[in-house]
């Protein structure tokens, strides 16, 4: 099984449908509050236009219910992105229908439409057949640079491929592949998770595919609350998931039995409220009834950063604490830029908290590589097989 590149398609001259992740945030007057997606796209764009490819750009926008709503037009996607191309982009009515079919067949070389919000269509997220075929009417060839919608089985990533002749990836996808892939293979040793954010719930299964392959998992951030109480810690006010106890006392279990060595905080920076202006530090045994822990304390952040120094090999997802307010920030902040000084490491950071994290340590391009694919990246990181990918395989 390969995948192609975008570099190895027959593009001049051709219709070239590409699937984009412009799922940008937006101003409340609907401006483009950061661009870095419609940015990050512009090599593959770039390239398709210069080879003389006839370029029909695609992507969802938030989450309008499957029917056209003005506040989710990519109208705005498309002016920054003519701004930064200084091209023309003819923006379509709709996803698929008799304008957009108009605009596509006048296209001429070198020439970039870009359809409306695919998602005003509901057959984009039922996968539904008349909608990807429709979509397909428009391609001599499929790209796909959209690694962020690859864990989605929609008609514009998985649907209508099989019925383009020939598609392949767009860079960005090519590098989110071959990043994530070295950390599924053999990989310099040690090799270390560092693992964060909201909720134990929402990943549990990379917890524990991770246990498969990994040396040591450092947890941190309100994960580590629900780790600690199923220990028996005792921790005021934070947040916890109480139904998930059982389920980490498991994975405990399960990563002392497979060698793993599990590293839990052993300090917290704590406070009454997240709206407080700074926190107090304690330790583990410390925490006060009414008192919640919104950060890993200095002694933990001094012991995670140890070992990342150590380290050959580090995937991190998830904040050690409220980054957001600056009093709670110093303990994700140790982490990025324990793994920026770390030069011999490959580091590959995931999430869009954890991705904004380091870049709001200003050491982004300290960092092997930044997986903008959230919950694609998991997924991958996982072991499981993104529909997405597999779409794009060639036997
Ligand atoms: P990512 O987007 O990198 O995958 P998540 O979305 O899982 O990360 O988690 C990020 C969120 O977790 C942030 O909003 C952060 O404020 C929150 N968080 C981290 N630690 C704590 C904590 N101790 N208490 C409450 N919220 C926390
Ligand atoms: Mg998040």
């Amino acid at each position: 099984m390969a995948i192609l590149g975008v570099k190895d398609l027959p593009v001049e001259g051709k219709r070239v449908f590409l699937r984009v992740d412009f799922n940008v945030p937006l101003t409340p007057a609907r401006g483009v509050a950061d661009d870095s997606r419609i940015r990050a796209a512009i090599p593959t764009i770039q390239h398709l236009v210069d080879r003389g490819a006839r370029l029909i750009v695609a992507s969802h926008l938030g989450r309008p219910k499957g029917a056209p709503d003005p506040a989710f037009s990519l109208e705005p996607v498309g002016a920054r992105l003519a701004d930064i191309l200084g091209n023309e982009v003819l923006l379509t009515d709709e996803p698929v229908g008799d304008g957009a079919r108009k605009v596509v067949a006048d296209l001429r070389d070198g020439q970039i439409a870009l359809l409306e919000n695919l998602r005003f269509h509901p057959g984009e997220e039922a996968n539904d057949e008349p909608f990807a075929r429709a979509l397909a009417s428009y391609a001599d060839v499929y790209v796909n640079d959209a690694f962020g919608a690859a864990h989605r089985a929609h008609a514009s990533t998985v649907g209508m491929v099989r019925y383009v002749a020939d598609k392949g990836a767009g860079f960005l996808m090519d590098k989110e592949i071959r990043f994530l892939s070295k950390l599924l293979g053999e990989v310099d040793r040690p090799y270390l998770a560092v693992i964060g954010g909201a909720k134990v719930s929402d990943k549990l299964g990379v917890l524990d595919s991770l246990s498969t392959r990994t040396d040591k998992i450092l947890i941190g951030g309100a994960m580590a609350n629900t780790f600690l109480k199923a220990r028996g810690a005792s921790l005021g006010k934070s947040k916890i998931e109480e139904d998930k106890l059982a389920l980490a006392r498991s994975f405990l279990k399960k990563a002392e039995e497979r060698g793993v060595q599990v590293l839990l905080p052993r300090d917290f920076v704590v406070a009454t409220s997240m709206d407080a202006a700074t926190g107090r530090t304690c330790a583990l045994g410390g925490v006060d009834a009414d008192e919640m822990a919104l950060d890993i304390g200095p002694e933990t952040a001094r012991g995670f950063a140890d070992e990342i120094a150590r380290a050959r090999t580090v995937f991190w997802n998830g904040p050690m604490g409220v980054f957001e307010r600056p009093a709670f920030a110093a303990g994700t902040f140790a982490v990025a830029r324990a793994l920026a000084d770390n030069e011999r490491a490959v580091t590959v950071v995931g999430g869009g908290d954890s991705v904004a994290a380091v870049e709001q340590a200003g050491v982004a391009d300290k960092i092997t590589h930044l997986s903008t694919g959230g919950g694609a990246s998991l997924e991958f990181i996982e072991g499981k097989t993104l529909p997405g990918i597999a779409a794009l395989e060639t036997a």
